[in-house]
Parts: structure tokens; C-alpha cells; sequence
């Protein structure tokens, strides 16, 4: 019999690749701490499904281009599997199956009763229509539906999708099914069942995780911000209003600094205008490099993974790293900065808070029903903060970093899942 466990000696060393090879690294260590069987360890480093597909996509000029497609339900053990869809051109199996194995842990860390799961498109979005685009996100929909759906998998949005993204989602899982079914995805808009507070609940979690990381006043604290899409740029705004200094932030356009703060607010809507960073002229032009190793308190990576290696580690002035993105940093930059004395906030307990609110939303369209701001903002608030403090404590009480300790509380209810459901048959 063959056993489709991720081969650690691949061809090529692409970008997911090596993605994959730090969610298995990270699982290897906090198997070892919990003393799991060899059986179990396998199974937690193998998705549950994988699913590939070609996505033929009609081009406005009457071209036919095909792209490829993936779904990854890394475990679904703990409730149906959930995880964000990205639109990425470099987007390929294996990020997306580290993508879905660290949402596996981070519902388990922060308590939320789903599995992980993942999916990707290795399209650049940018480059196409708006009608291109929905003709994409529908065709790709129904390649994958006979894995999605409320009590299966849970789609959301992730880098290069938004709730228009997740409409077009709905609706064709809807066409499909013959009614509406709010419930197939979250990030919707507020007007086909969203939540109030779930656009900026990923930001709001790391705002709350950093806060509660510094541990002192935040007010001057000065932070820098990789990335300024829909985590990044509320990140930063969530921490200018709380009293940061947001001295520096990046995004694929470029990267701008000010000594004195950015006005994060003026930032945005030079953003939305402009469609980058790049040229905002209150503040100095910055490379992206020189982000990394600016003097700052806190260093905030809010785009993609692999940007933290062994190369930029040992010149990271922040004494504190929250990780936005899933996966910014490498082992090897782990293993320096932690030397170093700098915390990491790691990914799954810092960026859990979209999720959480994911898990809200969908319990109210379950329930046909629907929460206040105050109420969504205090159970994600609560789920956070429960969270940020187990980790914590459990950190202190076994010599661990914040990443080991998260993932032996994540990994640990996923193996105690599977031992009290047994194996069937
Ligand atoms: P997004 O597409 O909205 O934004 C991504 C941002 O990163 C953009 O500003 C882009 O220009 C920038 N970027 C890309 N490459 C860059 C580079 N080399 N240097 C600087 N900036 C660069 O995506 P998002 O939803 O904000 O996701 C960002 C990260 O957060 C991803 O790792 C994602 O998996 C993670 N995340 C997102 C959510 C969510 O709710 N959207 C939840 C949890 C985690």
C-alpha cells in the first residue's frame, strides 16, 4: 500500500515547498514534546483530501487559458474543515497544504470546533477583469463543490480574494444546491449574510495579540508593517489607534517610512486611490529589505510566507514579531531570533481572529440569526485573549517558545480528537 505522506526530498524547492517543509518541522516538534505514535504523527503530517483541478477561463479577447486549481482538507477530526482561498500566480499544492494543516492548529488553539482546509488558484488577479474573475472564481467553485459546502468546508477569503470573492462563491454553490446557503462560505458581504467586525477581525486579533504581547503602554511604541492588504492595512491602523507609532509599512508596490508615525488613515485612502504604498508622499521611500531591519519595537509581517529566513534574521532590531501572514518565518529564523530574545507571536495564535470570526458568522447563518458589533467584537476579544494566555502560560511552564507551545495545544487536541473518535474501521 502507498501512503501519500509529503515527500521531504522534492525536486524542486519552490516557495510552498518550503512552506510545507516549516508547518511539518513545526509538527515534528510538538509531536515529539506530546511522546505521539509514529502512526498518528503520520497521519497529522497528511492531508486528509487533496483536490487538483484545471480551471479553463474564457478571456475577454476570446482566449482560453487554463490554470490550476487545489483544495487541501489537511484534518477535519474537531468539524467540518475551513480555510481561505488565495489567488496567487506562485500559489501551488504544498503552500496550500501548509496552509491548511496551520488552520487545523489554529482552530484547535483558539477553540473553535472545525478542521483546517485550504484552497488556491496560482492565477494573478490583478491581471484580469472583474468578469474574468467571476468566471474563474465560478468555474474553479465548481470544480471543487463536491468537497465544499456548510457542514463539510468552509471557504474564505485570503491573499487575492475579498467578499466579492466569496458572493460569487455563494451564489454559485447556491445555483447548485437550489437555495440559498449563506453557510457555504465567510467574509461574505454584510447583505448576503455576513458579520459586522469580520472585515477587520484578523487585523483586530493582531492587535489584540501584540497588545497583549508588549505587555506595557503602547503608546510611541514604534512598529512596522510587511504587507497592507486586508490584514496589514487594519493591523496597522488598529495599532496607530491604540497610541503605535506606524513608522514604516510595505506592499508589493514598494515601501514608505516616517520617523514622526505615518498617518495610517491618509495611508489608506492614498491606497485606494493610487492602488499602492508607492509614491505616498508624506513619508520617505524605503526598499523592502530595509523594512525588515529597521529600528523598531514591533515588526509585523502581514503578507506572504518565507520573508523572515536565516539571511535578514540576525539584523531584525524588533524585539517583538506578530505574525500576521501564516508562515513569514523559517525554522532557521526562528531558531535566531529566539537566541536573539525577540518574540514571536506566532501565526496561528496572532492571525486566529479571522477565523474566530469566520466560526461567528457562520454559527449565525446556521441559526438564521444575527449578533451585534459589540457582541462579535467581545467573543473574538475572549476567544483571543483565552488563547494568547494558554499559550503563554504553558510557554513559561515548559521552557518553550510562544510557536511550540501554541502548537503543542493545537496538535494535541487534534491527536486527543483522533483518540477518542478511535479508527474506522
Ligand atoms: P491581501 O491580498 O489582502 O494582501 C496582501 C498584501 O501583501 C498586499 O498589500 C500585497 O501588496 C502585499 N505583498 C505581497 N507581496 C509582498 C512583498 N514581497 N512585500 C511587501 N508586501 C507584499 O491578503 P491578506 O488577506 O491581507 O493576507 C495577508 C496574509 O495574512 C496571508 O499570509 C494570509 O494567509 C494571512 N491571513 C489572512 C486572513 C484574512 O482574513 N484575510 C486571515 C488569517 C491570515
Amino acid at each position: 500500500m502507498t501512503v501519500m505522506v509529503p515527500s521531504r526530498t522534492p525536486a524542486q524547492i519552490t516557495p510552498g515547498r518550503q512552506a510545507l517543509d516549516s508547518a511539518l518541522h513545526q509538527l515534528d516538534q510538538a509531536a515529539a514534546h506530546l511522546g505521539l505514535d509514529d502512526g498518528l504523527h503520520t497521519m497529522l503530517a497528511t492531508p486528509r483530501r487533496s483536490l487538483t483541478v484545471s480551471v479553463p477561463v474564457r478571456r475577454e479577447d476570446g482566449r482560453m487559458d487554463v490554470v490550476q486549481g487545489f483544495r487541501v482538507q489537511h484534518n477535519v477530526s474537531r468539524g467540518p474543515a475551513k480555510g481561505g482561498i488565495r489567488f496567487h500566480p506562485s500559489t501551488d499544492i504544498h503552500e496550500v497544504t501548509a496552509l491548511a494543516m496551520w488552520m487545523t492548529w489554529k482552530c484547535a488553539l483558539v477553540g473553535i470546533p472545525y478542521g483546517g482546509a485550504k484552497g488556491g488558484v496560482a492565477v494573478d488577479p490583478t491581471v484580469l477583469t472583474t468578469r474574468e474573475l467571476e468566471r474563474l472564481t465560478r468555474r474553479y467553485v465548481n470544480e471543487i463543490l463536491p468537497l465544499i459546502g456548510p457542514e463539510k468546508d468552509i471557504p474564505a477569503p485570503d491573499v487575492g480574494t475579498d467578499e466579492q470573492t466569496m458572493a460569487w462563491i455563494m451564489d454559485t454553490y447556491s445555483v447548485n444546491t437550489g437555495y440559498s446557503v449563506p453557510g457555504v462560505v465567510t467574509g461574505k458581504p454584510m447583505t448576503l449574510g455576513g458579520s459586522l467586525g469580520r472585515a477587520g477581525s484578523t487585523s483586530r486579533g493582531v492587535q489584540i495579540a501584540a497588545l497583549a504581547a508588549l505587555g506595557r503602554s503602547p503608546e510611541g511604541v514604534r512598529v512596522a508593517v510587511q504587507g497592507f492588504g486586508k490584514v496589514g492595512a487594519l493591523a496597522a491602523q488598529y495599532l496607530a489607534d491604540a497610541g503605535c507609532r506606524v513608522v514604516a509599512v510595505s506592499d508589493v508596490s514598494g515601501a514608505v517610512y516616517s520617523a514622526s508615525g505615518l498617518d495610517v488613515s491618509d495611508l489608506r485612502a492614498w491606497v485606494a486611490e493610487s492602488g499602492g504604498v508607492y509614491g505616498y508622499r508624506h513619508a520617505d521611500a524605503l526598499s523592502h529589505d530595509e523594512l525588515f531591519e529597521l529600528d523598531v519595537d514591533v515588526l509585523v509581517p502581514a503578507a506572504l510566507e518565507g520573508v523572515i529566513t536565516a539571511a535578514n534574521a540576525p539584523r531584525i532590531k524588533a524585539r517583538l514579531v506578530v505574525e500576521g501572514a501564516n508562515g513569514p518565518t523559517t525554522p532557521e529564523a526562528d531558531e535566531i531570533l529566539a537566541a536573539n530574545g525577540t518574540v514571536i507571536v506566532p501565526d496561528i495564535l496572532a492571525n486566529a481572529g479571522g477565523v474566530i470570526v469566520s466560526y461567528l458568522e457562520w454559527v449565525q447563518n446556521m441559526q438564521a440569526y444575527s449578533w451585534s458589533a459589540a457582541e462579535v467584537e467581545m467573543k473574538l476579544r475572549d476567544l483571543m485573549q483565552n488563547a494568547y494566555g494558554e499559550v503563554k502560560s504553558l510557554a513559561a511552564d515548559r521552557d518553550l517558545t510562544l510557536r511550540q507551545a501554541a502548537h503543542v495545544i493545537g496538535v494535541g487536541r487534534v491527536a486527543e480528537a483522533h483518540q477518542m473518535r478511535g479508527l474506522y474501521p
